[in-house]
This record gives C-alpha cells, sequence and structure tokens, in this order.
C-alpha cells in the first residue's frame, strides 16, 4: 500500500530523515513514534508529496509520488501538524472549498452530511472556523483529510493541544477510521501509539530504531527480563542475597514500610531464570517469599532503552 524506500532528507548539512525504509500494509494503523525533531513531519511531508526527498522513493498503492504525483495524492488524506483551515470561512464553506479543490467526484451534499455525522462536527456546520474550539478544529481538518474518501490518512501529531476528554474522543475517532483506510499517524506519545496503533515505527535522529507490532515490541523488552519480589525478611540482607543469584543484574529496593517485608524490582540478564534459586536461597534463610511476578517494560522504558543504545540519548 506505502512503500518507503532509503528515504533521505537533507536540510542543508543537516541531515533530517537518514536512509529509512518501511511498508505500510492496506488496512495497518502505523504508529509513527519519535520524540520533537526525531524526522517525524518531514518524512510525513515528503509521503504527502509537500516536500521533496533529497534521495529515496516512496510509492501510494503502486504510484510514485513525484513521478505520478495527481494519482499518488489521490490517495492521500493529509492531516497536517497545523490544520490549514481559513479562520474566516465557516465549516461549511471550508469543507465546500476544499471539495473543490480536491476536484472531488463524490455527490457533494451527501458525502460531506457523511463525514461530518462521522467526525461529529455536525452541530459545528455553520459556525465559523475561528469560534471553535482547538478540539473542535482538529476535528475540521479530519473532516478535511476525508473528502475524496482516500484509502490512506496521515495523520500528524492530531492530538497535539487537545484536553484529555479530547484526546479520547479523537483517537476513538482514528480507531474507527483504521476500519476503512490505511492510517499513519505520528506521535511523541507512547501511550498514544500504544492505544492506537498495531504496529510501530520508532524514529530517532532521522533514523529508524525499531519497527514491530505494538505486541511485539512490547513483548521484546518483557520477556521476563524484570521480576517484582516480595520477601518477609530484613530488606538490606536479603537485597545482598538476591544479588549474589547467578543472572542477576540488578536488585532495587522499592518498600520496606511494611513491617518486615520488603519489595524489590529484580532486573535480570537476557535468557537466565532465577526464580528456583530465588526460592530455595531465601527458603534456606527462612526468609518467606511472599510473591513475585514478572514486571512488563512500559513502552516508555522500551522507547528510551532503544534510543539510548543507539545514540547515547536524546
Ligand atoms: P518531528 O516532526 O519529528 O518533530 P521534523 O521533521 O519537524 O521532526 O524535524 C526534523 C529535523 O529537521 C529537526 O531537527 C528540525 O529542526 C529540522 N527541520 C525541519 N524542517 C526544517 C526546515 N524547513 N529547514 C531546516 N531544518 C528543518
Ligand atoms: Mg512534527
Amino acid at each position: 500500500m506505502i512503500e518507503v524506500k532509503n528515504l533521505t532528507k537533507r536540510y542543508g548539512s543537516h541531515c533530517a530523515v537518514n536512509n529509512i525504509s518501511f511498508q505500510v500494509e492496506e488496512g495497518q494503523i502505523l504508529g509513527f513514534l519519535g520524540p520533537n525533531g526525531a524526522g517525524k513531519s518531514t518524512t510525513m511531508n515528503i509521503l504527502t508529496g509537500y516536500l521533496s526527498a533529497t534521495d529515496g522513493t516512496v510509492t501510494i498503492n503502486g504510484h510514485d509520488i513525484l513521478e505520478e504525483p495527481n494519482e499518488a495524492k489521490a490517495n492521500i488524506g493529509y492531516l497536517p501538524e497545523l490544520p490549514p483551515l481559513y479562520m474566516d470561512m465557516t465549516v461549511r464553506e471550508y469543507l465546500d472549498f476544499m471539495y473543490d479543490l480536491k476536484k472531488c467526484a463524490l455527490p457533494r451534499k451527501k458525502h460531506i452530511a457523511e463525514i461530518c455525522k462521522v467526525i461529529k462536527i455536525e452541530d459545528v456546520y455553520n459556525r465559523l472556523i475561528k469560534n471553535l474550539s482547538k478540539g473542535y478544529k482538529q476535528r475540521v481538518g479530519m473532516a478535511q483529510a476525508l473528502i475524496g474518501n482516500p484509502p490512506v490518512l496521515i495523520l500528524d501529531e492530531p492530538t497535539v493541544g487537545l484536553d484529555p476528554n479530547q484526546i479520547i474522543e479523537i483517537r476513538s475517532l482514528i480507531k474507527a477510521l483504521g476500519k476503512h483506510h490505511t492510517v499513519i499517524l505520528s506521535s511523541h506519545i507512547l501511550s498514544e501509539i500504544e492505544a492506537v496503533c498495531d504496529r510501530i515505527v520508532v524514529i530517532n535522529d532521522g533514523k529508524i530504531v525499531a519497527d514491530d507490532t505494538t505486541e511485539n515490541l512490547t513483548a521484546r523488552f518483557s520477556e521476563d527480563r524484570r521480576l517484582q519480589v516480595v520477601v518477609a525478611g530484613p530488606a538490606k540482607e536479603t537485597a545482598e542475597l538476591i544479588a549474589a543469584i547467578p543472572g542477576v543484574e540488578k536488585v532495587t529496593l522499592q518498600n520496606s514500610k511494611e513491617n518486615g517485608v520488603a519489595t524489590f524490582a529484580v532486573d535480570i540478564a537476557e535468557g537466565a531464570d532465577i526464580r528456583r534459586d530465588l526460592f530455595v536461597r531465601l527458603a534456606q534463610k527462612e526468609w518467606p517469599l511472599l510473591y513475585s511476578k514478572p514486571l512488563a517494560m512500559s513502552l516508555e522504558d522500551i522507547f528510551i532503552s532503544l534510543t539510548m543504545g543507539q545514540n547515547g540519548g536524546f
């Protein structure tokens, strides 16, 4: 559906996007995740034909964005970081205008009415855009992207500046749109991507540092690498005992407030399994193991670990 090959973008001597490649299959919701300045908007602007690449190719539904720009662009609905709204138009006038601009061939009234219903902007249809709240403005931006019913939607940080309720609404809207569209959505917020996307491409400093399903990406980093352990024993000595078990990388005391009970986070070397040793050694000391469970790394941890590993931080 979307194929990005060896894409590079330089602004003067600064390389904003550095040789990235990825594909998006039909019907996928892909999250483009990265800190500010990572190159997300630059990539999206190239994908949508707003910016030319220094090197590399983008094809949308088989059409090269440079060689067949009209065919390629007809497949795309784009919500840029700053939605291109005309403040002195009403929502109705603006959507009519965008309909003409896109040379849309679908029945005008019916098509626009359907979009307004899906996006839930019917109640502000005759209001001036400048008088709408930020959340509604963002919705109008989304509505504009949907005109012509393009199979691909590219949404650049669609929830920036919205309040928590509006974020939840826009998220569920994107999920619903994902049922009938291929969606690429960018964000610098992990929980957002995790909640909405099937797949995540993590980008940092213009380079892709991970590309996997949301599930795999989480699983890859949570395979028994960290345990939470609760022991009825003296905190300091118990920590030392656990630290001495082969395969233990680090022991962190999380809590020892409760009478004689201490809680630890135990980081474990890849491939090691400390559970039997842990049980036996604690039993020998008669410090009962009350509880132990894997502590899954959050996507936040994964993100930090991925980007730190590559570039020594951001
Ligand atoms: P993101 O959307 O992930 O925050 P951008 O794609 O906007 O990142 O920017 C990537 C890098 O390119 C940043 O370092 C930014 O300062 C730089 N950059 C973006 N646009 C321009 C431009 N028009 N001229 C020069 N540098 C730019
Ligand atoms: Mg951006």
